[in-house]
């Protein structure tokens, strides 16, 4: 076991240093922060595609003992994932940060053809690989600050995936609303789910939140009172301002402690100078109960009604369309009587199993007439492993990420990453509410598709594949 798992197991509060593999001047890795133990964390192509990756730059930190290695699934196959898996545990290095990850940013475009898309490996599929060996300590990523309904629920829904499919435990999102981070340690222990979850903080300055809001960095919620005020504060007192930035974090890090989550993980505070910072703050703060936190809390970030680090949400609500709700109804009982009775898979076997579909040509005009009777309906993109069945009907590869188990954290209000469309996810999570079926989102981990599955024809490969 990692010092770091043994840290989670024992509930001993913990912090994770983020380091971006690409990072100067960056601090020696710690073996404790502000008297907690404290893990150097690497993250995955935060700043550029090319970054080095954080297997490699693990090595140039030899004193740290145990250093959490993040995997972004951008731009990557399973295959990459399972060497990955073998290069990290030959290193002894099993701590890791599993992600679906933010678009890359050369992938601007998700309406791409299919073969000049780019491909991403989802959390819940490495998951599934990493946890065929007990020895790694899997990490994900889990993003409660959502302010639509379905996108909130489809994020809940996917955490339920992840740690059914064996994750040790989560990190939050970076954000700074605390009643979501409170609903997300609440949901937890109603749930009755053991893992721990850390929550991700950053000291806030305003280049930062600047940064962040021009670059729209997926999933990060900062609202206009966050933006003015730290813009006020700034122009007032730069030498204030800066007190202040370190003042939050260390209240949102005590009160999370207060709160019982398991840590947290601190971005943007890799140099010594910025460590320094936050430390004193912690230790100017260390004594005040939770109550007497939340009040600087309040009185910091200048809250009147505790709304104000939220958007401002039109409509919170809003049901599947009748039109989606009768196309469901027929798919699925279509779905039933041809792939999925017990006569369907008899015939269908008998049928594709037949020496015919061995000649190319015949693969081919198969493959054709099953792209033509799908794409205008669903979007079908011949990924040869057709997983509509799990997916309420919505074909998983109109997610420009081509993800099937469930949204990536970027998504704001509903809206794609990529903002040309609404979230599938979120269409997918109304819809499994009005008509009953929320449980196959939370419970049906879908494996991932092999790249040499692509392009084949999906009855072929349902009818041929053995039939339970
Ligand atoms: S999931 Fe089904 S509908 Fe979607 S691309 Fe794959 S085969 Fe086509």
């Amino acid at each position: 076991m990692s010092r770091f798992s043994d840290c989670l197991q024992a509930r001993k509060f913990c912090v994770l240093l983020e380091y971006l593999p690409a990072a100067k001047h960056a601090a020696p890795a710690r073996a404790s922060f502000a008297g907690c133990p404290a893990f150097m964390t690497l993250a995955d192509r935060v700043q550029a595609d090319d970054d080095p990756a954080p297997l490699e730059a693990a090595a140039a930190y030899p004193e740290a003992a145990d250093q959490v290695l993040h995997y972004s699934g951008k731009g990557r196959d399973i295959a990459d994932f399972e060497k990955f898996l073998g290069q990290a545990k030959a290193r002894g290095l099993c701590s890791l940060l599993l992600l679906s990850g933010d678009k890359l940013k050369q992938h601007n475009d998700g309406r791409l053809q299919p073969e000049l898309r780019s491909r991403y490996l989802e959390s819940v599929n490495m998951v599934m690989a990493a946890r065929r060996d007990p020895d790694f300590n899997i990490g994900v990523a889990f993003n409660p600050f959502k302010y639509a309904e379905a996108e909130r629920d489809a994020q809940y829904f996917k955490l339920q995936k992840k740690l059914k499919a064996g994750a040790d435990y989560i990190i939050t999102q970076l954000g700074f609303d605390l009643e979501a981070l409170k609903q997300a340690k609440d949901f937890l222990a109603q749930e009755h789910y053991h893992q721990p979850i850390l929550a991700c903080v950053m000291p806030l300055t305003l280049a930062r939140a600047q940064f962040m809001h021009r670059r729209k960095v997926a999933g990060i919620v900062l609202t206009p009172h966050a933006l003015q005020l730290l813009e006020r504060e700034q122009q007032a007192d730069a030498a204030q301002a800066e007190r202040n930035v370190y003042l939050r974090c260390a209240l949102q890090i005590l009160i999370c402690r207060h709160w019982g989550f398991a840590g947290v993980h601190v971005s943007a505070c890799h140099k010594a100078s910025e460590q320094r910072k936050l430390e004193d703050a912690l230790q100017q703060l260390q004594a005040l109960s939770l109550e007497e936190c939340l009040q600087r809390w309040h009185a910091l970030w200048q809250l009147r009604t505790g709304q104000e680090l939220r958007p401002e949400v039109a409509v919170f609500s809003r049901r599947a369309p009748v039109s989606q709700v009768l196309k469901y109804k027929n798919l699925h009982a279509m779905h039933e009587l041809f792939f999925s009775s017990r006569a369907a898979k008899g015939i269908g076997g008998l049928i594709f199993n037949a020496p015919l579909w061995n000649k190319p040509q015949a693969e081919e005009a198969l493959l054709k007439t099953e792209f033509i009777s799908k794409h205008g309906a669903l979007g079908c993109e011949s990924c040869g492993q057709c997983r509509i069945g799990e997916t309420l009907y919505i074909c998983p590869e109109t997610c420009p990420k081509g993800l099937a188990n469930g949204p990536c954290g970027g998504s704001s209000l509903d809206r794609c990453e990529f903002g040309d469309r609404e979230c599938i996810h979120s269409v997918k999570a109304r819809l499994a509410k009005s008509v009953a079926q929320t449980e196959i989102l939370k419970a049906e981990l879908i494996p991932t598709v092999a790249i040499e599955t692509r392009s084949t024809s999906s009855w072929k490969n349902w009818f041929k594949a053995p039939q339970l």
